[in-house]
């Protein structure tokens, strides 16, 4: 039966195209296909790393040990080098769990609502924060109310992820501004806390952690993320009851930085050793779950890529290597350790891609390069692409890791899963492995390999490289 459904799915891609060498090609990408679709190799790695590593934040003992348990499968999945590459990691710390009430004796109301600390926040006293609160939807009401209106209050930020984004990463850019900057903008009036609507597409009960940012010469006051949930509870008491009180109490803090690592694995390139394709995620992920989607697809859909080459034979001509980076989610140290290192290399980097947006069915990859690679890529790749349902190169972007790449590489590009359901599990505690599906996960990781493959094959696009390294 599965003899069957392989050679059907090469007819289909073989039938409908036109040229010799894409025939061969369609064949290699089947072959990438159906392989990552019966091993389910890369969702044995999931579990472990969601299961024994799970809520890995950067600084933790458990990023530590999610490093050297994906180091050591990458040898074992026959990677020609596997190294650490050192940076230095912010090392924050939640603490307990965190409470929160609304209080208003006009409402006869103390009711529990679920919060989480944002990370990189101060923690509250002891005995917690309350105080009376303000309502905006958008950072930019601030400025055009009455600053004693906002002087020791609480400010809660209540704006929506707008939901006639198609695309859910549009929705999430609009908002999330309002949880990065809510601490120092509140503070400049003389707030004394900041409660965040999580940027989350669901309306349900579970908070939304992420980071958010101080500056040196504005107070630090306590951020707290709600439930969406919450968030609508508290606004629709605060239309009844515009004095009633909110409670929360938090003990997160901040240690001195730690050491920690890259994890890096390579095949080298057997005709252009010194022409690199990167391919990464990262390997930390928020402390409230098992970072499921984000990003342990991205760090499978990365490895995998190694393991399905070395398994079907690949031997490709540039040196394709993995980067799994630590610290994406609160610092981008382990991006900025490699862009480092990357531009002090002697290496020409090629291309660049990244998987930090789900382990949902891919749709193709976003593009950040010159409008001649994406002429290239669409009317190349997208053409064989489609035939597995992954040639969508129309949206921007790339990822935050391989973004300190941009001077030194001429295409960066993320695997573009669908993202309808992402925001509901994005930085909440029900990011755990069983969220992901295995065929989903399976085929973001042949995706990812059959873009590296026509990379490697022929190129970016640019002039140099175009038509299978025949500038040389
Ligand atoms: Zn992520």
């Amino acid at each position: 039966m599965k003899r069957i459904s392989l050679l059907l799915l090469i007819f289909v891609a073989i039938s409908s195209i036109k040229s010799v060498g894409q025939n061969v090609d369609s064949l290699q990408i089947a072959k990438l296909f159906s392989t990552a679709l019966k091993d389910n190799e890369g969702y044995k790695v999931l579990y472990q790393l969601c299961k024994r590593a799970g809520p890995r934040i950067s600084g933790s003992s458990l990023s530590d040990t999610a490093v050297n348990m994906m180091a050591k499968v990458l040898n074992q999945w026959g990677a020609d080098t596997v190294w650490l590459q050192e940076c230095m990691v912010p090392k924050w710390v939640r603490g307990e769990k965190e409470q929160a009430k609304i209080i208003s004796s006009t409402l006869k109301m103390n009711e529990v609502v679920p919060v989480c600390a944002l990370g990189g926040s101060i923690g509250t006293s002891a005995s917690g924060l309350k105080a009376n609160v303000i309502e905006v939807f958008a950072i930019g009401e601030l400025k055009n109310l009455n600053p004693a209106d906002i002087k020791g209050k609480i400010v809660f930020y209540n704006g929506p992820m707008p939901p006639e984004s198609i695309f859910t990463f549009h929705a999430y850019g609009k908002t999330v501004g309002q949880r990065w900057a809510s601490a120092i903008e509140a503070a400049r009036y003389g707030a004394v806390g900041v409660v965040v609507r999580s940027v989350a597409s669901h309306v349900d009960s579970h908070p939304h952690t992420g980071s958010m940012a101080y500056n040196d010469t504005i107070a630090k006051i306590p951020s707290v993320a709600i439930s969406t949930e919450g968030a609508e509870k508290l606004s629709a008491a605060l239309k009844k009851d515009k004095n009633l009180q909110f409670w929360f109490k938090t003990s997160c803090e901040t240690h001195p930085d730690v050491l920690s690592h890259n994890v890096i694995a390579e095949i080298k390139g057997s005709k252009f050793p010194n022409e690199v394709i990167v391919v990464g995620g990262h390997l930390d992920a928020w402390d409230m779950a098992e970072g499921a989607h984000d990003d342990g697809a991205g760090v499978v859909h990365s490895m995998e890529v190694i393991r399905l080459f070395k398994v079907l034979g690949i031997k490709p001509q540039r040196t394709i290597r993995v980067v799994l980076f630590m610290n994406e989610e609160n610092g981008t140290r382990g991006a900025k350790a490699y862009a480092n290192w990357a531009k002090t290399s002697g290496e020409e980097h090629i291309a660049a891609i990244e998987s930090d947006a789900g382990g949902f069915t891919p749709r193709g990859f976003t593009l950040d390069c010159p409008e001649a690679v994406k002429y290239y890529l669409r009317n190349k790749f997208a053409p064989i692409l489609n035939y597995f349902s992954v040639g969508d190169f129309l949206h921007n972007g790339s990822g935050a890791d391989i973004g300190y790449l941009k001077d030194i590489c001429p295409l960066l590009s993320g695997l573009s899963p669908d993202s309808q359901r992402y925001f509901d599990y994005h930085h909440a505690e029900i990011d755990v492995f069983e969220a992901v599906n295995d065929r989903e996960l399976e085929l973001g990781s042949a995706a990812v390999a059959s873009f590296v493959f026509l990379l490697d094959k022929y190129g970016n696009g640019m002039e140099r490289t175009g038509g299978g390294g025949g500038n040389h």
